[in-house]
């Protein structure tokens, strides 16, 4: 009952905000000289229209036209999700199906007609900027001399500025995270495979409310913790070593993505040596600069330099070898980055990860991350799970 009702709680965004994001997105076309925005399965139409779209050989698109009515054209058999999406079912576009003979390519220029009488050319497209080749070369094809542009050129804009609703799914994706990446680290983990704890991982997120969690969950002990990106595989966890714990997964289509490194003892209470405690202390240091540097009009790689300076005058400047973070949002990575030569100034309602680390090759690494969202005058860090190193017996 109390799942049911965490579920029914669940934050949502409403059929208004839909009918917004189409409006400023058919503005920004407008405004550009665009024809329209020609958008696939994926990010770019769940943020435009709710629907979460298989992605399929049969065409499935958005067409949101620089004057008109957006249309979202799908092979007949995916009618009724696409009429009971969000925008479906509010009447924001009109959904226009094709039957297996059919040529969907006809409903493309259908489309645009019916609401730009006069068509002109050549025409610019805002193509999905993952919207599969297939389907471009087939686009290009059928409007010869077309020009072609990334989607994410006049979505990019509205995407990075969360709104409440997102901002609250973020929220509930990274405290669902927090309650997994806790439970684990003080559960059993000495004598387990990295990959029986990922698994483990996965089927937690699940319980804990998350859609999927199909993006490989970092299960990193001893040595392996030293490689960021480290996937958990068949190394058995042993005692007297760390475990980095990158997670995530995605509810109401938001991602969550937190980190936690721990040190296991094992029965015999082997602790952390000198050297890990310092850099455990350097990366948490590392992580309250750049949180603390949060805020609107503050480039994105100031935040970066904020961490590196701490972890460089720690002396480990040499061993963070990744940038502080990325945002996050329908994708796990997603703009803006927070990296060197990024000098877009931070907005209200952007979202990214600070998520520095020091990795001492062969012997082990520390990464401690966390979402946070910039506001008005501030940071809000939506993550809750304890920063402080855990001495775990495992
Ligand atoms: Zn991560
Ligand atoms: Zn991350």
């Amino acid at each position: 009952v109390t799942a049911i009702l965490e579920r029914a709680a669940r934050p949502f965004i409403s059929a208004e905000r839909y009918g917004a994001r189409l409006e400023a997105l058919r503005r920004l076309v407008h405004e550009t000289g665009g024809t329209a925005l020609l958008a696939g399965p994926g990010a770019e139409l769940f943020y435009l229209t709710g629907y979460q779209a298989m992605a399929l050989e049969r065409l499935t698109l958005l067409v949101v036209p620089a004057d008109g009515e957006p249309v979202l054209i799908v092979p007949r058999l995916e009618r009724d999700p696409a009429e009971h999406s969000p925008a479906g079912g509010a009447g924001l576009v009109a959904v226009r199906t094709w039957e297996e003979t059919q040529d969907p390519y006809a409903l493309v220029t259908k489309a645009l007609q019916s609401s730009l009488p006069n068509l002109r050319s050549p025409h610019t497209f805002f193509i999905g900027d993952r919207l599969w080749a297939m389907f471009v070369l087939r686009i290009e094809a059928t409007f010869p001399g077309s020009r072609l542009a990334l989607a994410s050129d006049v979505l990019k804009g509205l995407r990075l500025r969360k709104d409440a609703e997102e901002v609250d799914l973020l929220r509930a994706a990274a405290h669902a995270a927090d309650r997994v990446v806790t439970s684990i680290v003080h559960g059993r983990l000495v004598g387990r495979t990295e990959r029986d704890v990922a698994r483990e991982v996965v089927e937690r997120l699940i319980d804990e409310g998350h859609d999927g969690a199909d993006h490989g969950q970092i299960v990193a002990s001893g040595p392996d913790s030293a490689s960021p990106h480290h996937v958990g595989a068949d190394r058995v966890i042993e005692a007297g070593e760390p475990l980095v714990l990158d997670i995530g997964g995605s509810l109401g289509g938001y991602a969550s993505d937190t980190t936690r490194t721990v040190w296991i003892t094992g029965d015999r209470g082997v602790g952390p040596d000198d050297e890990f405690v310092t850099i455990y202390d350097a990366v948490r240091r590392a992580y309250d600069a750049a949180v603390a540097a949060v805020r609107p009009e503050v480039a994105c790689e100031s935040v970066d330099a904020a961490a590196r300076g701490v972890i460089a005058r720690a002396g480990y400047g040499a061993h963070f070898v990744h940038r502080t973070g990325h945002g996050i949002g329908l994708e796990v990575h997603e703009d803006p980055y927070i990296v060197a030569g990024n000098d877009r100034p931070l907005e209200p309602g952007n979202a990214f990860s600070i998520e520095p680390g020091i990795y001492l090759e062969g012997r082990y690494g520390v990464r401690l991350e966390d979402i946070v969202v910039c506001t008005d005058d501030g940071v809000d860090v939506l993550d809750e799970a304890p920063r402080e190193l855990a001495v775990v017996s495992g």
